[in-house]
């Protein structure tokens, strides 16, 4: 029996004996693509090239791709644990061409590899090809249907919908008729029992008879207004799921019983002392922790934390699901997930060094998201359980919904979750009212994310990808592709080759494209540069630069009046110098940090902007005063050095790193990149830099602080910002300084003014014990009496803790039929004391805090305590008195 990995490696080598060319996997989180946050099919990486951005070559490329299917237009969230062939994280082996080989090309391949190589029985295979569809104008796939005839009988072949077999990437772009393969996979007596063929199950989501290959066939473009035209290179995109091949070849009838996860789902057993197999929802749980803890390891490998937004909430809400299945289910009421890590590292960290390498970094993350999620559930738990008090109380069997959407949305407590508990206790939730809140929420996150895209337009007129006509035209498609010059120039002449309308949030602005720009789009953690558009008869403000597909994107308010027009792009070089200075600079601080911390500093997130840096980097403790200030004269060293960049472009990655550049995990590289070297520093980066480290002029760190477990963040900045910041400190000094009439020396001065403060409040509350001593005797002597009552009242000039003495004082000596109301004041602020003796409470009804919270009113403040004894603190100074004597109204003696 082959294993997992056998079969990875020989997926790789059977494309490499087809001449195509075997390249790693992207990762999986994407950072630089505003439409997708990760990677969910393996042609995701492929998309610049296949809408025309990128140069194709080579045509022919094969990998396994790290996807992750959670959220947007794939989604299995809901089913993964609960089925056996659907993960959140699956590895997608996959074979492209782009422009070379096409439908013919890829089923034989295809068919070569599961049947002569892998030995697939064809019997239990399946093929689907599309049916046509009249409202799109589109025939049957008879051209796809015609090839599959070589390999299979007709009854093998099947007819599918637009929804199962016409592969769209999103809304818009290139989409195409699909082929999927399906792999009846039910054992004989499966087969007998239910008497029907494995041709009626194809595409019914019977768990053995299931889709492993889709050999997608791209030909079309969508454009906005939905209608198609025809792409000008073909593109073959294939994809299987690697974890259901396995699960073929090893006969097995479950993903989860293949060595891909047998050794996590082993362990889970030897922690929890449960049995794998026994019991449905034992099984459901350990197959959600085991799926899921893959899923988070390798996103945050990949440099994806757990976070309250984007992805790394989705990061975040997966991790939850696993901890509150194995509390649930597994009965592990503490962390769990991260007890599982080194059996994954040890499985799959050979293939994926990434994993292996943040090993620490990875359980330290897991294990504090596990346990402030513990702790959240524990909160929940309480208050669902006052939640059902009440009920109870009530006479109520019914949770509504509004409460259960709370638990939801702000301790992460799924429905599922509520109604269990509940259910357990005698209880049921109104789900229709919880689901009106959850549809009222995403209303909410849809409006304020909405962006409208229109087509692209070239300044002719004419819209881009058009039609038949243009289809011998290639990369020219999209009106052609742009030469980026930013490296060498920061002004350059210029057309623009396409632009389009975008609206969002009721906004609107264009985005350009222009053939050469030497704009720098937001990449890498550089912010886009700003600039104009300009010529003799107007002027473009360009707002920002985004980078999508591969090429820079100018955002303006306004079109030019003539977009045919020929240009100067000019960008705004004070903002560009800053930007480069920090940038340079953050490279120094990535060196100097792992020079005075150790290697261990792995770059974990950086922002680069023209007022600040910041740097995000694994570190496991607080870095010390003596460290900062160790780097900071590094850095500030290595700018004196004014050392000249020195920078390779076009460096092929094996060469890179041969040049000792620090490359990155979860960083997605091209085959040529561009290398960056300041002296000692060297790194991969495709930023805009100093032409030399002088010109940052000076580096300062403003702070080092925590981000999340095992991540620390400096934040610092360089050259004229660092001038501004020795101007505020200078200020503040000098004003500080006037403060003391400018004596020499400042901290001998301010430690006097402190000792002698100290000394001074020693005094007054020792005068102010004397006082209270003597106050506490007057008035008992002064004490009113009001029906057998002792009524005390008085407003004295005392501070808080002292007018809280008198009042026990008094008591002390008037232990029954008190009432007291003292009025105290102290820097200006009113403050009411009642005091009750415990008889006025008890046999009176009288509560002190009721009556010092109505009697506060009158000094517009409010307070509360015992039902004895109560303050309440105001602003209306001229009030006390008359609150004093509403307190004594209120004892209604
Ligand atoms: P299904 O209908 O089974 O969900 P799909 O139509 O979503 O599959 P594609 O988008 O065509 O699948 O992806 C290509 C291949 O990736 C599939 O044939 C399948 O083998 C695999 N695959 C898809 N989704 C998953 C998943 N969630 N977990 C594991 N493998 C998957
Ligand atoms: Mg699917």
């Amino acid at each position: 029996m082959m294993t997992a990995k056998e079969i990875r490696d020989s997926f790789k080598q059977f494309f490499e004996s087809k001449q195509h060319a075997i390249v790693p996997s992207a990762p999986m989180v994407i950072k630089d693509d505003p439409t997708l946050m990760f990677t969910n099919a393996g042609m995701n990486q492929w998309k610049d090239i296949i809408l025309g951005t990128r140069d194709p070559e080579p045509r022919r490329r094969a990998d396994t791709q790290k996807c992750l299917r959670v959220s947007g237009k794939h989604n299995d969230l809901e089913e993964v644990g609960h089925d056996t062939y659907h993960h959140t994280m699956f590895e997608m082996l996959g074979n492209w061409s782009f422009g070379d080989y096409f439908k013919e090309g890829a089923i034989d391949m295809a068919w070569e590899y599961l049947v002569d190589v892998l030995k697939l029985n064809p019997e239990d295979l399946y093929v689907t090809v599309f049916e046509g569809d009249a409202s799109e104008g589109l025939e049957r796939d008879d051209e796809a249907a015609g090839y599959w005839l070589k390999h299979v009988p007709a009854d093998h072949i099947i007819n599918g919908n637009k929804h199962d077999n016409f592969w769209e990437m999103g809304d818009t772009g290139p989409c195409g008729p699909c082929s999927e393969i399906h792999v009846d996979s039910r054992t004989p007596e499966q087969r007998q029992e239910s008497g029907i063929s494995g041709r009626d199950l194809v595409n019914k989501d019977d768990p053995q008879v299931i889709e492993i290959w889709n050999l997608v066939f791209m030909q079309y473009n969508r454009k906005a207004d939905g209608s198609l035209e025809k792409l000008s290179m073909n593109v073959i995109d294939t994809g299987m799921g690697f974890e259901r091949l396995v699960r073929m070849l090893q006969g097995k009838h479950s993903n989860y019983d293949t060595d891909v996860f047998q050794p996590i789902i082993k362990k889970e057993e030897e922690i929890t002392g449960l049995k794998y197999g026994l019991k449905e929802e034992t099984d459901v749980a350990m197959r959600v922790c085991a799926d899921h803890l893959r899923a988070v390891s390798f996103s945050i490998a990949d440099g994806q934390l757990p976070s309250n937004a984007k992805a790394g909430y989705v990061i975040r809400r997966i991790l939850r699901r696993a901890v509150r299945y194995a509390y649930t289910f597994l009965g592990q009421k503490e962390a769990f997930l991260y007890k599982l890590l080194p059996t994954l590292v040890e499985e799959m960290g050979d293939a994926f060094p990434e994993l292996k390498a943040q090993q620490t970094l990875i359980a330290k993350v897991m294990k504090e998201e596990e346990d402030a999620f513990l702790r959240t559930l524990d909160k929940g738990i309480t208050l669902l359980d006052k939640a059902m008090e009440q009920l109870k109380a009530e006479g109520k069997t019914e949770l509504d919904g509004v409460q259960a959407f709370r638990l939801f949305d702000t301790y992460g407590f799924p429905l599922d979750l509520t109604e269990l508990i509940c259910r357990e206790n005698g209880y049921t939730v109104n789900e229709e009212q919880f689901n009106v809140e959850m549809q009222k929420q995403k209303e909410r996150a849809r409006n304020a994310a909405a962006v409208e895209n229109s087509d692209w337009q070239t300044p002719s007129g004419s819209p881009c990808l058009g039609g038949e006509e243009k289809s011998s035209l290639n990369r020219e498609d999209l009106g052609g592709s742009q030469q980026f010059v930013g490296y060498d120039y920061t002004e350059y002449t210029c057309h623009i080759l396409r632009y389009r309308k975008v609206t969002q949030k009721k906004n609107e602005f264009y985005e350009l494209v222009l053939d050469y720009t030497p704009f720098y789009g937001e990449m890498g953690g550089q912010v886009g540069d700003s600039g104009v558009l300009v010529n003799e008869n107007e002027t473009i403000e360009i707002i920002d630069a985004k980078r999508e597909n591969n090429q820079t994107v100018h955002i303006v308010k306004q079109l030019p009046k003539d977009p045919s027009a020929e240009f100067m792009a000019c960008v705004d070089t004070d903002k560009r110098d800053a930007s480069a200075a920090n940038h340079t600079a953050t490279h120094l601080l990535d060196y100097a940090l792992k020079q005075v911390l150790g290697d261990h500093v792995e770059q974990k997130g950086s922002f680069v902007s023209p007022d600040t840096l910041r740097f995000d980097f694994s570190h496991f403790e607080k870095v010390s005063d003596e460290q900062l200030r160790q780097v900071e004269r590094m850095v500030n060293d290595l700018i004196r050095q004014d050392i000249h960049i020195d920078e390779h472009r076009d460096v092929p990655f094996d060469e890179a790193k041969k040049l000792g550049a620090i490359a990155l995990f979860g960083e997605k590289y091209g085959d040529k990149v561009r290398v960056v070297r300041f002296g000692p520093s060297c790194e991969f980066c495709g930023g805009i830099h100093a032409s030399s480290t002088g010109r940052i002029g000076f580096f300062k760190i403003i702070s080092e602080s925590s981000v999340a477990a095992g991540i620390r963040r400096i934040e610092a900045k360089t050259g004229r910002e660092c001038e501004e910041l020795v101007y505020q400190l200078e200020d503040t000094l000098k004003a500080v300084k006037s403060f003391f009439n400018n004596a020499k020396d400042l901290r001998g001065v301010i430690q006097k003014y402190i000792d002698e403060h100290d000394s001074m409040k020693k005094e007054i509350e020792q005068f102010q014990a004397q006082a209270v001593e003597r106050f506490a005797n007057q008035l008992v002597e002064k004490a009113r009496e009001v029906n057998g009552v002792k009524v005390v009242k008085a407003v004295l000039p005392l501070e808080p803790a002292a007018a809280k003495d008198l009042v026990f004082k008094i008591r002390q000596q008037i232990p029954e039929r008190l009432v007291c109301a003292l009025g105290s004041r102290h820097l200006d602020k009113p403050l009411l004391s009642v005091m009750l003796s415990d008889d006025m409470v008890a046999d009176h009804q009288l509560n002190a805090g009721q009556m010092v919270r109505e009697a506060a009113k009158l000094i517009q403040g409010g307070g509360g305590g015992q039902p004895h004894y109560a303050q309440a603190g105001g602003k209306n100074l001229d009030g006390l008195s008359a609150a004093v004597d509403k307190v004594i109204e209120l004892a209604k003696l």
